[in-house]
């Protein structure tokens, strides 16, 4: 990552290799310049910071040329940052002393990564729990099926039982993301979707037209409905 590094050349001494920085000639190498006021008071002395070296005492009179004379540079550098499992959005991770280095020989600051977490294909996440929308067709829900579903590690086992709406949810314990405190790891959490089919061949739309008849369709002609055993029973 880019930062604020000590200037190599000059190893943040802000002057060209080899020459030193002059005592600075306006306040003599102390800093300050006093003054000696006279008034109707009596007189004292005014002490102010000398403008010419900014209270150092001595001037750059040959500035490094890599840094021009401030002693840092933009620099990338690289980190090697191991993130505890859990880590979730928006959190945030103090490298202490990986900052920035101070302009005039301070230490380094802290660095800060503010974490952002990109989206997973297959689960999305709720706290330390893992969901995954698990699609089924209408035999599979009604009939019901052992299946194998993903996890972050190997697939695993889960039996849908016959009858199975959507909506409905199915917990693999212990496969979600590991607690960031505590040991532990939260759950897996498969939600059930029935999926209607569509583009059926004539062969299954045929065996849905028995199954239909078999279960009595709901709203068909001979069968009034909800509303119509209202009606009728209003009349
Ligand atoms: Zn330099
Ligand atoms: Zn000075």
């Amino acid at each position: 990552m880019p930062g604020i590094e000590q200037c190599a050349r000059c190893g943040g001494q802000r002057s060209e290799p080899d020459t030193q920085p002059e005592k600075c000639g306006n306040c003599g190498g102390t800093g300050e310049l006093r003054r000696v006021q006279h008034s109707v008071f009596g007189q004292f002395v005014n002490v102010a910071m000398c403008d010419r070296c900014r209270g150092e005492g001595r001037v750059i009179t040959s500035p490094c040329r890599d840094c021009r004379g401030r002693g840092v540079e933009e620099r990338t550098r690289r980190l090697q940052v191991k993130f505890p499992a859990g880590v979730d959005d928006g959190a945030q991770m103090r490298l202490s002393g990986e900052g920035a280095v101070g302009q005039h020989g301070g230490g380094r600051g802290d660095l800060y990564i503010q974490i952002g977490v990109r989206p997973h294909k297959l689960f999305q996440r709720d706290g330390d729990d893992l969901i995954y929308h698990l699609e089924l067709n209408i035999a599979q829900a009604a009939l019901g099926i052992e299946l194998d579903v993903p996890t972050l590690e190997e697939p695993e086992p889960l039996r849908i039982p016959a009858g199975t709406q959507s909506g409905e949810v199915f917990v693999v314990r212990g496969k979600g993301v590991p607690h960031l405190r505590g040991g532990g790891r939260g759950d897996l959490l498969a939600r059930a979707q029935v999926l209607t089919p569509k583009n059926l061949s004539a062969e299954q739309k045929r065996l849905l037209e028995e199954l239909a008849e078999s279960l009595g369709t709901p709203g068909a002609a001979d069968d009034k409905g909800i509303l119509g055993r209202i009606k009728d029973a209003l009349g």
